[in-house]
């Protein structure tokens, strides 16, 4: 398969302005940030980084508007959204040629991401009419128990660069519907698409007449986001990233009391039993593990293959990676686009080092592409590498395309190596066998967030709760009741009647 040659920085540019243009973006030309794409591996633009008095303003503003937006009848707050919903709609093309431009990905799954947005403003339009509390039944005569749930506070997005739309758009569609003020911390690797949301956001404010300050975007690196963790008025601190971000950021928040929701790194695998349709599994696995050149937090990186069919699923394997388009991430047909930095790939390539020095054999890929046509871009070749066994690096998330196959022969032993990882995000059984499916789902089964029976690891539903537990930090995002971290929770007891009954039968005077 040819490699797609990407365009020239200048066009790229170009590109980006035209996109940022189309959505009504103005650039905040300064200093301290700079927008770069990995497409090239070259630098596009020097804007403004927020400073340490402008994060004190935007967030003493989050604070005031939260005042107004907490008694604002939710509904009305989904009106907000309902009109972001729309704007996204009409600059989708605009807002994934962005994402293209800033985190590689391709065509297709750019446009998958914002359809994801647009998917989480519908979800939490309905939402806004659903924050539904319990009735509950009151062990005293003449009383009502009940549950009502209320705003937050103001909620800090910390977001990472491989989803630099999407994760913003889960925890910001769900908290305005929940009545707190957002100020976002992008990743410093993708302010241009930060930057257009932002734009849009504004725009649906300023149609509907919210308070300006209900949502806020601050560009700049972790001293940023260290800002947002420290400062008691972020009631809610949702950051996603690696787990050595959520290392520091967990105790940070605890120790002031504040709530935190962690969506950290994964380990994710698929177990292939023998009774699994090969063609179908084929295809999940090698979506799962090469798509976004590796680089999702659900990306597949161990493979648990039943040893009868494992040298007959890995020659097929191998065969579909030796066919895989790298390149230009924009041109059609591309199926793997660059990784985000020279140091990502060089984080790869010290991966197969170690995999090869604890026993493993790279069957296929791991070198880099058009080193000649870009030289400061990194362009790989996914790998699959062939273990012996569940060594330490393959206990690792390495943020690139790497798949380390193993071997099982009992099921039992196909779920102890798929949880014998500090990571738990998400996970996956390919079988026809109901007992194994059931048994991969059951409380002994996947200790995943997300566990999948035939299908792999990545491309989560907005509809579902998403989040892993471990080291992937045990938070919960998008649908299901996830809504509820985004509120605090009264429990209400009403007296109707004229005696005041104790609880328990408890008599005091
Ligand atoms: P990263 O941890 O380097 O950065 C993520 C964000 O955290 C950035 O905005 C960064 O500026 C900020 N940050 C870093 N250190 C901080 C600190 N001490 N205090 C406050 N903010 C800090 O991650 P990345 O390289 O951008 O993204 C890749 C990682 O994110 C992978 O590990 C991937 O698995 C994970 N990820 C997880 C999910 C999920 O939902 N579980 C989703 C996407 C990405």
């Amino acid at each position: 398969m040819t490699d797609t040659v990407p365009p020239g920085t200048d066009n790229v540019r170009e590109r980006a302005s035209a996109a940022l243009d189309a959505v009504g973006a103005t650039l905040p030309v300064g200093h301290g940030l700079t927008a770069r794409t990995p497409i090239t591996g070259e630098d596009l633009f020097e804007l403004h980084a927020t400073t340490e008095q402008e994060t004190e303003d935007a967030i003493a503003a989050a604070e005031a508007a939260f005042r107004v937006w907490r008694t604002t009848p939710a509904p009305a707050r989904g009106e907000l959204v309902r009109r972001l919903g729309d704007l996204l709609r009409a600059h989708q093309g605009d807002l994934a040629d962005l994402i293209t431009i800033e985190a590689g990905k391709i065509r297709s799954e750019a446009l998958g991401e914002v359809q994801e947005m647009i998917d989480i403003c519908d979800f939490a339009v309905g939402l806004s009419r659903q924050l539904y509390g319990r009735s509950i039944a009151s062990e005293r005569p003449g009383h009502r128990l009940a549950e009502t749930w209320h705003p937050l506070g103001v909620v800090g997005v910390i977001s990472a660069f491989n989803f630099p739309a999407a994760v913003w758009s889960w925890n910001t569609a769900v908290a305005l519907v929940c009545g707190d003020p957002v100020v976002w911390k992008p990743s410093e690797a993708t302010p241009l698409i930060s930057l257009a949301c932002g734009h849009l956001v504004d725009r649906a404010v300023r149609e509907v007449g919210a308070p300006p300050a209900v949502h806020q975007v601050l560009f700049g690196d972790r001293r940023v986001g260290e800002q947002l963790v420290d400062d008691s008025r972020v009631a809610l601190v949702s950051a996603t990233g690696s787990t050595r971000m959520g290392r520091e950021v967990g105790p940070r928040v605890a120790a002031r009391f504040g709530r935190c929701l962690l969506e950290l790194g994964g380990n994710n695998a698929s177990v292939v039993a023998p009774s699994a349709d090969l063609d179908l599994a084929l295809h999940g696995v090698v979506f799962a593990a090469a798509g976004t050149a590796g680089q999702r937090c659900t990306t597949l990186r161990r493979l648990i293959v039943h040893r009868s069919i494992a040298d007959e699923f890995v020659d097929r394997l191998v065969a579909a990676y030796r066919k895989l388009p790298v390149g230009d991430p924009f041109a059609e047909g591309t199926l793997v686009g660059p990784l985000v930095s020279a140091a990502a790939a060089e984080g790869m390539r010290q991966a197969l080092e170690k995999a090869v020095a604890e026993g493993g054999e790279v069957l296929v890929g791991g070198g880099a592409r058009l080193v000649d046509e870009v030289p400061n871009a990194s362009y790989v070749e996914p790998a699959v590498v062939r273990m012996p066994e569940q060594s330490a690096i393959v206990r690792q998330e390495t943020f690139a395309p790497i798949l380390y196959v193993l071997t099982y022969d009992d099921f039992d032993e196909a779920i102890a190596l798929h949880n014998g990882v500090p990571q738990g995000l998400s996970s996956s059984v390919f079988t026809r066998d109901q007992q194994e499916a059931e048994r991969f789902l059951a409380a002994d089964g996947s200790d995943c967030g997300i566990t999948n029976v035939n299908i792999g690891t990545s491309g989560a539903e907005i509809g579902g709760a998403f989040g892993g537990e471990k080291e992937t930090g045990g938070g919960r995002e998008s649908g299901s009741d996830a809504w509820r971290a985004y509120m605090r929770r009264a429990t209400n007891t009403v007296n109707y009647s004229s005696e005041l009954t104790l609880a328990q039968n408890v008599s005091f005077l």
